[in-house]
């Protein structure tokens, strides 16, 4: 059994680090709203620690590219949130970042769709996301989006009782 709230954390911090990396002065604000009594899940942790991993790294690009964008009153920030719902845990990812674009909304979960530059992205981590929450633990994703305002992916997962 997975407590996802120490998974979540560790790979957002993990996703974090990384992108600061590669980019010098990246700075984000680093929400994290988890339910103290969400209870522990089902899941293939390696799984589901890659689902996380690529939200992550996903919310992270998306607020980098925008703080190429924006004006210097702009902050950067990823927001991490799980939930207990009936029969089922949910983790949001939300970002502020540059957003989706209707006309890719459709997309964005087929293998190799990326609007990334190769090298930076292979177009993999959704439709991953996809097959690994979806086929693999029997659960849902649910993606709202604003093209210049920012993302939220609402992951739930089933839980045994
Ligand atoms: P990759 O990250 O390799 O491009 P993904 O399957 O993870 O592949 O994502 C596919 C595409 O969906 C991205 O290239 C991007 O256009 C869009 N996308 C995913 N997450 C976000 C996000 N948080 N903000 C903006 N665009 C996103
Ligand atoms: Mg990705």
């Amino acid at each position: 059994l997975t407590d996802l709230n120490v998974l979540a954390d560790e790979f957002l911090k993990l996703s974090y680090h990384g992108l600061r990396a590669k980019n010098k002065g990246f700075n984000a604000d680093l929400v994290t709203n988890f339910d103290d009594n969400l209870p522990k899940a089902d899941v293939v942790q390696q799984d589901i620690g890659r689902v996380l991993l690529n939200l992550f790294n996903n919310a992270f690009y998306a607020v980098n590219q925008k703080q190429k964008i924006a004006g210097s009153d702009y902050r950067p920030e990823v927001s991490v949130t799980t939930e207990s719902g009936n029969g089922h845990v949910v983790i949001k990812v939300k970002d502020n970042g540059i957003g989706i674009p209707d006309a890719i909304k459709e997309k964005i979960m087929q293998p190799f769709f990326t609007t990334k530059p190769t090298g930076e992205g292979t177009g993999l981590g959704l439709s991953l996301t996809y097959d690994m929450v979806v086929k693999g633990h029997g659960g849902s994703i649910e993606v709202s989006s604003e093209e210049g305002l920012g993302s939220e992916f609402i992951i739930k997962l089933p839980i045994l009782t």
